[in-house]
């Protein structure tokens, strides 16, 4: 569920890989790469976890994707913090 959209326009089953202009890059790079671990057809079975389209890992993923951005969701304070985290990590 979004509660806030993203300030720019995201094709969501499609993300690329680099990060839209005036999006948080640390967590884009996180968001996109499970978004990879749980990228499945949608009429399959997800590789990755083996759940039903679409996998919690890949909603987790789109809603990271969409926080990246600007956007606003029930998942937006665990990106946040996990971001901070792994940008606190980086400065080491
Ligand atoms: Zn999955």
């Amino acid at each position: 569920m979004t509660l806030k959209a993203p300030a720019v326009e995201l094709d969501l089953d499609n993300p690329p890989i680099d990060p839209p202009g005036g999006a948080d890059l640390v967590m884009w790079s996180m968001a996109r790469e499970l978004f990879a671990d749980h990228e499945a057809d949608h009429d399959a079975p997800c590789p990755s976890c083996q759940m039903a389209w679409p996998c919690p890992g890949n909603l987790l993923a789109r809603q990271g994707l969409t926080v990246a951005c600007g956007g606003d969701n029930t998942m937006a304070d665990y990106w946040r913090g996990l971001a901070r985290i792994r940008a606190r990590e980086a400065d080491r």
